[in-house]
């Protein structure tokens, strides 16, 4: 079964780890500070902040812009659930902002016009989370000027989007955000088993972020509220998590790095490859990347226009049982039966109904072989053609 996503581990990867096993660090060393550093060189930000999750540096870049309850945060539908429920972790509420249908990102028009609207009601957002769907950095440039004008802060759920640019920087830089998220989970570009880091510009945002990945906890004399009983002294300041990235984890990231224009570069190729194998046929509309981007390819989504839902699931199938492990990317948030019961429901937001009913993502990784991309092509032009035969 060639699966949608793999990831690319190498002998170098295998020594960082078991250096680092062998090592007196296993938690908290020297090496999630590099790993840190690592990034936010490649990303050109100031700060990284390395947690155990994307989901976890969600939560905390939340908490670090001051959300709480009755705070109102904004993000797409056309996600993971992680990028809405780190709204409801800290007691605020969530909505959604439809898509871009060509792109799968959340639709700056529509953000605007919500955003007026919100305006006279007096519920505007306190936080929107943009997710860079599929590795394409969203229009940053448009939802910063809303955010100057309306007085919301920006997180950039970057978890598709490690080593993308964005008008000639690399997402992550955080020009247009407050805060940019990473995912290391292996299905995305680089991993660290699981784990996750926020990028900042903001010293007092990273510093809040570090107090809250490890428990509230400081032994800074500077954050301390008062002196010192002695060596052993630290302080609980406020309340935190254990959120860490250990060193193991973060010596397998630091030597992904390394590797990290080329595993972009190689999925680029596979996107590139089923572009052309598609280009002329109708019926199937890869995902649109805008000149001002040069996508991650996380994923690579086709829109299929003319399918029922029912021939959907069949395509789906179908491409499974001849090896090929198609998927499906995403549910829309607001149809989960826990988002229903919020009060949300189908037809709030049409376009990413729409474009559930219309996706399908296959397979792309740097180890993707091209005749294993010419296979999958072959196999889903003949699909598709004997529906509309
Ligand atoms: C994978 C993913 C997450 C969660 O990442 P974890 O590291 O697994 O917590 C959040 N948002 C998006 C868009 C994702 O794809």
């Amino acid at each position: 079964m060639i699966p949608y996503g793999r990831q690319h581990i190498d002998e170098d990867d295998i020594n960082a780890v078991v250096e680092t096993l062998k090592s007196d660090w296993l938690t908290q060393g020297p090496a999630v500070p590099q790993f840190e550093q690592a990034l936010a060189d490649y990303c050109q930000v100031q700060f990284g902040v390395a947690v155990n999750s994307a989901t976890s540096a969600l939560h905390i870049a939340c908490l670090s812009l001051g959300v709480g309850d009755g705070d109102r945060v904004w993000t797409s539908p056309n996600s993971f659930v992680a990028s809405a429920n780190c709204a409801l972790y800290c007691g605020a509420e969530v909505d959604f902002v439809d898509i871009d249908i060509t792109s799968g990102n959340l639709c700056a028009a529509a953000l605007a016009d919500k955003l007026e609207q919100a305006a006279c009601t007096n519920t505007l957002p306190k936080v929107v989370i943009p997710v860079h769907f599929a590795g394409q950095s969203c229009d940053m440039e448009a939802i910063a000027k809303l955010a100057q004008m309306y007085g919301f802060k920006v997180i950039e759920d970057a978890s598709h989007a490690v080593g993308a640019s964005y008008q000639d920087s690399r997402v992550g830089c955080c020009q247009f955000s407050d805060i940019s998220i990473f995912s290391f989970h292996p299905v995305k570009i680089i991993t660290t088993l699981e784990g996750g880091m926020a990028m900042t510009n903001n010293a007092e945002l990273a510093s809040t972020m570090r107090l809250l990945r490890s428990h509230g906890v400081t032994n800074h004399p500077d954050s301390m509220k008062k002196s010192s009983d002695g060596p052993w002294y630290y302080e609980q300041i406020a309340l935190g998590y254990n959120y860490r990235m250990n060193d193991v984890e973060a010596a397998l990231g630091a030597s992904q790095v390394n590797k990290l224009s080329e595993y972009v570069t190689q999925r680029n190729r596979v996107a590139a490859h089923y572009d052309q194998r598609f280009s002329g046929e109708g019926n199937i509309a890869p995902l649109v990347v805008s000149p001002s981007c040069v996508s991650s390819f996380h994923l690579y989504v086709v829109r299929i226009n003319a399918i029922t839902p029912e021939q959907q699931a069949w395509l789906v199938s179908s491409l499974r049982e001849a090896g090929i492990f198609a998927h499906l990317h995403y549910i829309p948030i607001h149809t989960q039966p826990f988002y229903r019961e919020k009060g949300f429901n189908w037809g709030d937001f049409p376009a990413a109904e729409s474009y559930y009913r219309h996706a399908v993502t296959l397979p792309v990784f740097p180890d993707l072989t091209p005749s294993q991309v010419d296979f999958i092509a072959d196999t889903l032009l003949s699909l598709v053609n004997s529906l509309t035969r």
